[in-house]
């Protein structure tokens, strides 16, 4: 009987291990399987410009895994069972489960409400395909003319208000933080933000938290009303509430906890990466939702599959967090670079070559899910009868 490993997702992290792995394992000895929820490879970090009405390369998952053996099943997880090593599959109205020997979670995140009432009703997000593509509708129906409203000073907030301001000018873009916009960059990296915020005429509301959204308003904890024909809410990422209800040890945000090598602590045989996947990083702090982690955590967690299944020694990939790449309309970004205690070094690249770079960057990730071995060879490692793990076990 063939080792049964199934991956949950096919972003960043579950392409590139389900692809990696095919490419490592020996066909006679492991099958495995992916599940996602869209046939396609959906690059999330450009899902804001989806939103603002660019097209994306399509880039359906039947071609990343072409001649791979990577069996591909286009479903919908709702529920997995870490006792009986089952995970149920929602394929329209037909149910199914599937048995494994080895799971790896990269089921990704969604958006926070952060329990803001009205938000699930009223507000769009661009942390999915569907939500990006029901937010560009609704900018259609504006026109060129309505209020934007995005709420959040982080990421995705600046990356959205940005792109809507400099694809549909005719909008009036607005952006609500509790925070301060940017607060975290450096200092150069900053006055490049606002300068640009300025020059797109996106209007800021810094130390603002919104406490309601309605259907055409969202409303501060102050008091204060902002209308809007369109909310978008951009104040963080949950992760799905499957891995919790699975019975698989979380953290209070729904987050797994690992060890080194990216096991749950709980059920070992269950592998995590991405954004559900709570892991210090060399900094000593937790390593942050991002494409960059993605990858980190997917190599590793790949490594150890393949070491704890096959006998071999286990690769330790590093798990550190350099910067944040951030984009401001197609023509312009920063790059900021931050230091060990994740603070942002002075060093920052503004402009239309950071624009270039974070394009580039964006491309390659894309790239290397059809290319996870980055042109090493492959292997057909067989697999070993019982093996032990790893003694290296870190608690998390
Ligand atoms: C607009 C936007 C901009 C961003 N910009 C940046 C950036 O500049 N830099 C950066 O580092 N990070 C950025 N991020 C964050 C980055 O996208 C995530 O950290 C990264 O995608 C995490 O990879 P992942 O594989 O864990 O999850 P994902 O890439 O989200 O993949 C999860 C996969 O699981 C599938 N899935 C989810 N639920 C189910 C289910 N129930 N059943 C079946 N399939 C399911 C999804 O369809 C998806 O294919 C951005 C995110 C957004 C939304």
């Amino acid at each position: 009987m063939k080792h049964r490993i199934v991956v949950l997702g096919a972003g960043y992290a579950g392409a590139f291990s389900a692809g990696y792995l095919a490419r490592q394992l020996h066909p006679d000895d492991f099958e495995i399987t992916v599940v996602n929820a869209e046939p396609d490879f959906v690059e999330r970090l450009r899902l804001h410009q989806l939103a603002a009405g660019q097209e994306l390369r399509h880039r359906p998952l039947d071609e990343v895994f072409a001649d791979t053996g990577v069996r591909l099943r286009v479903a919908r997880v709702t529920a997995v069972d870490v006792e009986e090593r089952t995970v149920t599959v929602a394929d329209g109205d037909a149910i199914d489960r599937l048995g494994y020997d080895t799971l790896v979670y990269a089921l990704g995140s969604t958006a926070a409400d952060q329990g803001v009432p009205g938000v699930h009703e009223h507000a769009f997000h661009v942390a999915a395909r569907p939500s990006a593509l029901r937010l560009r509708t609704r900018l259609d129906e504006l026109g060129e003319d309505g209020k934007v409203l995005v709420v959040g000073g982080n990421l995705t907030a600046i990356e959205a208000a940005t792109e809507f301001a400099e694809s549909r000018p005719g909008l009036r873009v607005g952006l609500v933080t509790s925070g301060q916009l940017g607060g975290w960059l450096g200092a150069k990296a900053r006055r490049h933000l606002l300068r640009a915020f300025e020059r797109f005429d996106i209007s800021v509301h810094e130390h603002t938290t919104i406490g309601r959204v309605e259907k055409d308003a969202a409303v501060a904890t102050d008091g204060t009303v902002f209308t809007s024909d369109a909310t978008v809410w951009a104040a963080g990422f949950a992760v799905h509430p499957i891995a919790a209800a699975s019975g698989l040890e979380v953290i209070a945000n729904g987050q797994i906890t690992v060890d080194r090598q990216m096991r749950s602590v709980s059920h070992p045989d269950v592998y995590v990466a991405g954004d559900s996947v709570f892991v210090i990083g060399e900094n000593g702090r937790p390593l942050p939702m991002s494409c960059a982690s993605a990858g980190f955590t997917a190599m590793q967690a790949t490594a150890a599959i393949i070491g704890d299944r096959t006998g071999r020694k286990i690769a330790t990939t590093s798990l550190s967090y350099v910067g944040n790449h951030i984009s401001l309309g197609r023509k312009d970004g920063i790059f900021q670079l931050v230091g060990g205690d994740a603070h942002a070094k002075s060093w920052a690249l503004c402009g239309r070559t950071a624009a270039r770079v974070k394009s580039t960057i964006l491309d390659t990730a894309a790239w290397s899910l059809s290319h996870p071995t980055f042109g090493k060879p492959s292997h057909k490692y067989r697999a070993a009868a019982a093996l032990e793990h790893s003694p290296r076990v870190v608690a998390a």
